[in-house]
């Protein structure tokens, strides 16, 4: 009932011709048809990346979107601009956003209500520190996240958002949360959406994994009942392990 997804964030890699490359192989590859299969390359070659993924069901997304209209903001990147460049999705409070360029729930509402004003669907991060999780104050915090990121949305809004929960001391580290660590914390974020807006709302709402998720380990991942999905990052690098997850379900 809920939309099975795997989006692959390829970060600040690869250069220009390694970007194409990829697109090039991802366009060939067998994917499971019953997934949404995003890819979210470096904004500079996305249109590139784009029009090489063009006879296949592979969406595109964005790593990062401007919180204002268009205007004198050198450097950004604008929701309006994204969704002319046909681009569906965009990654809103990445970790490595909220940790290295100070981005803050405030900062995130201004992003992710630009992004539904021009119809682009935000994928809003979450996820603790591992000294969060050692204090035992994990589901504290990713509340806290999520009702400060989203909780100000409409229904029809909430709708058009996916969730991705991202333990910070899993992503890059090959750390992966176990299968059960993945379905608490998931358990828990729909029964915070559940509160909020109750259970026919909360049933829709895709909650990617997110966090060394690799070929190895998706199935059981995948397995659980509130995971519909991942978040991808080292391994949406090469396009046969990209493939694999998508294929885990
Ligand atoms: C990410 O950065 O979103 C991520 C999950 O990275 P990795 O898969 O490399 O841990």
């Amino acid at each position: 009932m809920r939309k099975k997804i795997v989006a692959g964030n390829w970060k600040m890699n690869k250069s220009q011709y390694e970007a194409n490359k990829l697109a090039n192989e991802l366009a060939v590859v067998q994917l499971a048809v019953n997934v949404e299969v995003i890819v979210i390359p470096t904004s500079i070659f996305i249109s590139e990346v784009k029009s090489n993924l063009q006879n296949s069901s592979i969406k595109l997304g964005v790593q990062n979107t401007a919180g204002t209209d268009n205007g004198a903001y050198t450097g950004e990147i604008s929701a309006a601009q994204i969704k002319s460049a046909g681009i569906e999705y965009a990654l809103v409070g990445h970790s490595e956003r909220r940790e290295y360029f100070n981005e803050s729930n405030k900062d995130l509402v201004q992003k992710i209500n630009q992004l539904l004003a021009h119809s682009i669907t935000p994928i809003y991060c979450c996820g603790e520190v591992l000294a969060e999780r050692e204090k035992g104050n994990h589901f504290n915090l990713v509340k806290t996240q999520i009702e400060e990121g989203l909780f100000h949305l409409s229904e029809t809004e909430l709708l058009n958002c996916v969730i991705a929960y991202e333990p910070v001391w899993a992503i890059g580290t090959g750390v992966t949360a176990s299968s059960d660590q993945a379905q608490e914390m998931h358990g828990f974020i729909r029964s915070i959406l559940v509160e909020k807006y109750g259970q026919d709302i909360a049933n829709k709402i895709s909650i990617l994994y997110g966090g060394s998720c690799k070929p190895s380990n998706a199935q059981e991942l995948f397995a659980n009942s509130d995971v519909d999905g991942g978040l991808i990052g080292g391994a949406s690098l090469v396009a046969e392990s990209f493939a694999a997850i998508v294929n885990s379900f």
